[in-house]
């Protein structure tokens, strides 16, 4: 069976970056589902860190404690704020204020098994969303907090 680089094995749709790659095309015409689009891409380039830039890891590690602390909303209030913000700067640079309460990201490498994956994700009916969106933001923090989960068990 084909493994994916996270440990995980293909589902039906293939790899992670298949599974990845569906959602950010559906969640582009779902407004409601786009609203995981944070939490979906730091949970996923934390479990495949080959394919992320080093240097933006340990933010995204800590957005995801952030979310998982603070929620969605209060998630899509800074970033929004930080948007804003870096819109009236020539020199693009983030407000690390939030972020730092969280713990950083562990030294170390990729924890490489994870309890929740992408390629585990149900799809039917052509949707990741085929059973409603509450349903769908469940599944999405349940990856979040494996993710956490694995990257924290790397700490010493
Ligand atoms: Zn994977």
């Amino acid at each position: 069976m084909e493994q994916c680089d996270c440990g995980a094995t293909a589902g039906p749709l293939g790899l992670c970056a298949d599974y990845y790659h569906r959602i950010l095309t559906e969640e582009q015409t779902d407004p409601q589902m786009y609203r995981w689009h944070a939490p979906v891409v730091c949970a996923y380039l934390l479990q495949h860190p080959a394919e992320a830039h080093d240097k933006h890891l340990d933010g995204q590690f800590r957005w995801l404690q952030f979310y998982l602390d603070k929620g969605m909303d209060a998630m899509i209030r800074v970033q929004r704020h930080q948007v804003a913000r870096n819109s009236h700067r020539a020199r693009s640079s983030y407000d690390q204020a939030p972020l730092a309460p969280y713990a950083p990201l562990p030294a170390g490498t990729s924890p490489g098994s994870f309890r929740a994956t992408f390629s585990g994700l149900p799809f039917d009916d052509d949707s990741f969303v085929f059973d409603g969106h509450a349903a769908y933001g469940r599944r999405i923090d349940a990856l979040v907090e494996a993710t956490l989960e694995s990257w924290e068990s790397v700490r010493a």
